[in-house]
């Protein structure tokens, strides 16, 4: 950007953990609720607790197909003759008593019929004239589901801040719950800066490259389940990214930008988003990815991701996801889990700085290893693509050897 002014400024370095800590320690979720039908809560973020409204399950159940019994009729060291009198169906439950020396036949899920407490399993049970011969060895209360074991009338089902996931929607579907209470979805406003960009469907023009963050950060987001603003590309321009500035900050809650962070163009953004609100510009000790500013800008959070695309996307994982689920009303957020696998490849590396390397997890002969997914410069999409895992390499460490164990965080787990 030509509109430099005055000494460049200094520009702080940063551990990733402190980096990822002074973002998450500022946020809390963003303000709004609604009433959503369950299968609208896929994705969405529970803004109050379920209570269970009944127990799951509702009554006492045979967990197996067999006979239902009263223990007390089971002779301690030989067969046991019962007398059958009935079936009880999960759906059409029994409705005698079962009384000393009876069985009721019962299927999985059937409630337990009066009288009896035990479940015998058909496998082990021989028919024969009408009765069921039970052998010895049975335990008190065997093969059944209890009312409430799953979830206890008036507990809590599941707490606030839980993203429902598919289970969450069956979860409160067995408690016969039609509706829930969520946080809103969080907009995200978001814009590619730089002049080289041009947008896809035009040839390119000498010199230009086609804008793909705006693409990444619409696949990544989308799956956040926010409310996207997508402001194309702006120039490098102050009146330009002033307006567009302006314009996310009174629309949206998060303002994601990429390019135009890196030392050589930060002084500019910089004056300009510190006039607009307070930002922080900082040289984070990873690689990928270093620069990246966070902050204010009127009434929005901005993060500022560089410009190289796979800097965009470690950044956003190791930064700025966490950051948009806690706005979003997601707690606890937990740490990210990291696995411990043997490297097959050679990988060269400076102490000093945490490094994601695009990895690809594989099995081989029952063997699990990860290697390097082809070319690792950060410009390169193509081993983002082929990669299913960051190798994630510590801040102290130095060169990785064939057979050496390493930190894998898988991108499966990455939502
Ligand atoms: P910057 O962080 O703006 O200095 O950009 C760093 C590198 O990333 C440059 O090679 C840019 O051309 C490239 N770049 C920046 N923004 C984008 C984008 N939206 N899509 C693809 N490449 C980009
Ligand atoms: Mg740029």
């Amino acid at each position: 950007m030509e509109q430099k002014t005055g000494a460049p400024a200094r520009i702080p370095n940063l551990s990733a953990d402190d980096a990822r800590r002074a973002i998450l320690d500022r946020l809390t979720a963003v303000p709004g609720r609604e009433r959503v039908a369950v299968r609208s809560a896929l994705g969405r973020v529970l803004a109050e607790a379920v209570m269970a409204p009944c127990n799951v399950p509702a009554h006492d159940n045979s967990a197996m197909d067999g006979f239902a019994v009263r223990f007390a009729d089971l002779a301690s060291g030989a067969e046991t003759a019962l007398t059958v009198v009935g079936t009880a169906f999960a759906g059409k439950p029994f409705s005698g008593i079962v009384g000393a020396g009876q069985a009721v036949r019962i299927m999985t899920g059937a409630p337990i019929p009066e009288g009896a407490d035990t479940i015998v399993v058909q496998e082990i049970a021989r028919i024969a004239g009408g009765q069921v011969f039970v052998p010895a060895g049975q335990r008190a209360g065997q093969n059944l589901r209890r009312a409430g074991e799953d979830l206890a009338l008036g507990g809590v089902a599941l707490p606030a801040g839980k993203r429902c996931g598919p289970a969450e929607l069956g979860l409160l579907a067995s408690l016969g719950v039609a509706e829930v209470t969520v946080h809103r979805r969080l907009r995200v406003a978001f814009f590619s800066t730089g002049d080289e960009l041009a947008s896809i469907g035009k040839p390119l023009a000498p010199g230009e490259v086609y804008d793909s963050n705006r693409y990444t950060l619409f696949g990544a987001l989308s799956r956040l389940g926010c409310e996207l603003l997508d402001m194309g590309v702006v120039r490098d321009d102050p009146a330009a990214l002033e307006t567009a500035f302006r314009e996310a900050s009174a629309s949206a809650d998060v303002i994601l930008t990429s390019g135009g962070v890196s030392v050589g163009e930060a002084d500019f953004i910089r004056e300009l988003v510190n006039r607009l609100g307070q930002v922080a510009f900082w040289k984070i000790d990873i690689k990928p990815g270093r620069p990246m500013a966070f902050g204010r800008v009127g009434d929005a959070w901005l993060f500022g991701l560089p410009g190289n695309p796979v800097a965009v996307l470690v950044t956003f994982y190791q930064f700025v996801q966490d950051a948009l689920l806690t706005l979003s009303g997601v707690a606890p957020i937990p740490d990210t889990p990291l696995f411990a696998v043997v490297c097959d490849s050679a990988i060269r590396k400076q102490p000093g700085r945490r490094e994601y390397l695009r990895g690809r997890l594989v099995r081989r002969d029952g063997r699990q290893t990860v290697e390097l997914a082809g070319a690792q410069g950060s410009g390169i999409l193509r081993s983002m693509s082929e990669a299913n895992c960051f190798i994630v390499l510590p801040e102290a460490g130095g060169d990785v050897a064939p057979g050496d164990t390493v930190q894998i965080q898988l991108f499966d787990g990455l939502i």
